[in-house]
């Protein structure tokens, strides 16, 4: 099932999942986030647009643990992340991943790409492991390609894995970063459609997507981003109907 349990308890659901308080990162002398605060609630669903280069990408790769940075705080679920060294042990933890690029092991089958991190991380049983791995399976509408090994699936079967084998470990927050970018326009709906099930069913959500229908349909904050700073900040229909920032104005009137 998509319809992954709110994670109860007032005293957790009062924390956002995310707190970003005055991140900057530099890569050398590149200045590439500036002064970042971005805080996501439960059951939040914001899609991060941009311009390419504007840091998008690191953005959500500082929030996985991905990335160390330099100046600032990132709290997942109250617990501060390590600014130096790479905090994989907590983010990886509490946040699903998905990439453009999909990302799955090639040498694996489906089931054993999502059963991995259940088994190796989680320490779960084999055949409780493949329980769950077959729920979100079927959930993603592929539990038939289970034994399958990713070249043999479309490229929009593989990001519905990805994004299978993301939920295995009940993530607090998934993370996508342009994760239909890479598809034939054909699959991109397949995809889409999935998150848009996964957003019905209140798992929090940060996007970065330039896919504009979907953000315009299950949005409910749109982060703009240019030049490593968030220029805006709205609700979706506050910016939609009208997104204050020039830049921001500029960046929809060139993909809408
Ligand atoms: P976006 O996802 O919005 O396109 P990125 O976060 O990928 O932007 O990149 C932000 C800036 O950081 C860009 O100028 C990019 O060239 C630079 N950058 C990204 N990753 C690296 C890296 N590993 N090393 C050096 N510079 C990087
Ligand atoms: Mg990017």
């Amino acid at each position: 099932m998509l319809a992954q349990a709110p994670h109860p308890g007032p005293a957790v659901q009062s924390i956002p999942h995310v707190r970003i308080d005055g991140l900057n990162k530099w890569f050398g002398a590149m200045h590439v986030l500036k002064n970042i605060d971005l805080s996501v609630g439960a059951g939040a669903r914001i899609v991060v647009c941009g311009p390419s280069g504007s840091g998008k990408s690191t953005l959500i790769r500082c929030i996985n643990g991905l990335e160390p940075f330099q100046k600032g705080t990132i709290q997942l679920d109250g617990t501060a992340l390590g600014r130096n060294a790479r905090d994989t042990a907590t983010a990886r933890r509490l946040t699903g991943m998905v990439f453009q690029s999909f990302n799955l092991f090639p040498h694996l089958t489906v089931l054993a790409n999502c059963t991995l991190a259940l088994r190796l991380v989680l320490l779960k049983p084999a055949r409780e492991a493949e329980e769950i791995a077959m729920q979100h399976l079927t959930a993603v509408h592929i539990p038939e390609k289970a034994q399958a090994y990713p070249a043999q699936l479309s490229g929009g079967q593989q990001q519905r894995v990805a994004i299978a084998r993301a939920l295995c470990l009940n993530p607090r927050i998934m993370l996508f970063d342009e994760p239909t970018s890479a598809l034939d326009p054909e699959m991109i709906k397949e995809v889409l459609d999935v998150m848009i099930a996964l957003a019905g069913s209140g798992v929090t959500m940060v996007c970065v997507t330039h896919e504009m229908g979907f953000a315009r349909e299950v949005a409910d904050e749109i982060v703009f981003m240019d030049e490593g700073r968030i220029v805006e900040h709205a609700s979706s229909r506050d910016f939609f109907s009208r997104a204050a920032h020039p830049r921001a104005r500029l960046f929809m009137d060139t993909i809408l």
